[in-house]
């Protein structure tokens, strides 16, 4: 029986590898590959991540906000880096560290324009972006005369690229909404390229997108969730291979007569003798209160067995009735046997907030570097 010392992530930079090689070969090689690892790389290990991903040939990063990428730069890594939503107090810093704000309405252009200025740049890398439908980030259609305008109308910066986030790319059902979001930026684009006398970079597809509408890859694709070796699809999740495996061990096994119950609340009653262990591991780690009381269970030995009970801060208890283990067994929670995405719907989420709701205090641990 394997053997554990504590809760640990396992991050396999072979299984990146083979995701990076695996979503590149959809790509035309003149297609660039903008790696997305915000959140600690989806709630990895990002240093470790971006370094593996250099090494693979990965053209670009995106971060979510500022201080993801002065992370990264003071870890050595020189490769450009988009910062999808910056926040204008960091607009110094960004720049300080190299770092490419994507900007996206008229009051954040002008705040950047200001401190590149003052900072005496000279067609600082930026990137534009436009709303297509998703209405969350984004100049509108209507704004490209604005754009045009405040583009032209300094030296401090230049546009580096244009873009776009798709609403739905993973839901067919949603096609035509989607074909009517690549058609906008496409259209808006053209008719930027030709008033501004020069064509920055154009993307729009996210991991689904680089699956579904192959010809909307443009000059570039920015994947993360299938880098991290989910595709939000049966099909694609059997290509990809989850990087992480969330591991723990049994901490100790109690045996319940029937009527007993078990942890708080008492919310879980034994109706016959059962047999449960308590594992390291609990919502303040990630493991939510909706994967407690049955909804969700981890596998002991190749087995499953059940969390029972509500999840507490710290544990998890299990139901281990009939399985052979002993106190310091590994448990798997998931990957390996319990892929994310199972666990995640059974406790009611997708693999992206599983993922990357694993807490801080979870041991990274790094396989075949
Ligand atoms: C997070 C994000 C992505 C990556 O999406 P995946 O579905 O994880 O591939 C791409 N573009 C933008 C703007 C994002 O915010």
């Amino acid at each position: 029986m394997p053997k554990a010392r504590e809760t640990v992530l396992e991050i396999d930079l072979d299984a990146l590898a083979h995701n990076y090689n695996y979503l590149r070969s959809k790509l035309h090689e003149d297609v660039m590959f903008m790696a997305v690892v915000k959140a600690n790389g989806y709630g990895s290990e990002v240093v470790d991540i971006a370094r593996k991903l250099v090494d693979l040939g990965a053209d670009y990063f995106a971060v979510a906000y500022a201080s993801e990428g002065i992370a990264l730069r003071k870890a050595g890594i020189e490769t450009p880096i988009l910062v999808l939503h910056p926040q204008s107090v960091n607009f110094e810093a960004i720049i300080e560290n190299c770092l490419e704000p994507s900007l996206y309405s008229k009051f954040v252009v002008e705040e950047f324009i200001k401190i590149a200025e003052g900072l005496k740049q000279k067609n600082y890398p930026v990137h534009l972006k436009f709303n297509t439908g998703l209405n969350r980030l984004g100049f509108s259609e209507k704004e490209t005369a604005l754009v045009r305008d405040l583009l032209q109308g300094t030296e401090a910066v230049k546009a580096k690229s244009f873009f776009s986030h798709l609403a739905a790319s993973e839901d067919w059902r949603e096609r035509e909404f989607t074909l009517m979001q690549i058609h906008t930026l496409r259209k808006l684009a053209i008719k930027l390229y030709d008033e501004l006398g020069y064509r920055p970079l154009l993307h729009i597809c996210n991991t689904s997108g680089i699956n579904n509408y192959p010809k909307a890859h443009f000059d570039m694709v920015r994947s993360g969730i299938g880098l991290y070796g989910f595709g939000n699809d049966k099909t694609e999740d059997q290509k990809l291979k989850p990087i992480g495996t969330l591991k723990t061990i049994i901490s100790q096994i109690h045996h319940l007569e029937k009527g007993q119950s078990l942890g708080y609340n008492r919310a879980f009653i034994a109706e016959k003798p059962t047999k449960t262990a308590t594992l390291p591991i609990g919502h303040a780690d990630g493991i939510n209160r909706q994967y407690g009381n049955g909804h969700a269970g981890v596998i002991v030995n190749g087995k499953y067995a059940p969390i029972i009970g509500n999840v507490c801060m710290d544990m998890i208890m299990i139901n281990i009735t009939g399985i052979e283990c002993e106190e310091g067994d590994e448990v798997i929670i998931f990957g390996g046997p319990q892929h994310a995405t199972e666990f995640a719907s059974k406790g009611k989420t997708i693999s992206y907030e599983l993922i990357t709701g694993i807490a801080p205090r979870v041991k990274r641990e790094i396989i075949n570097n």
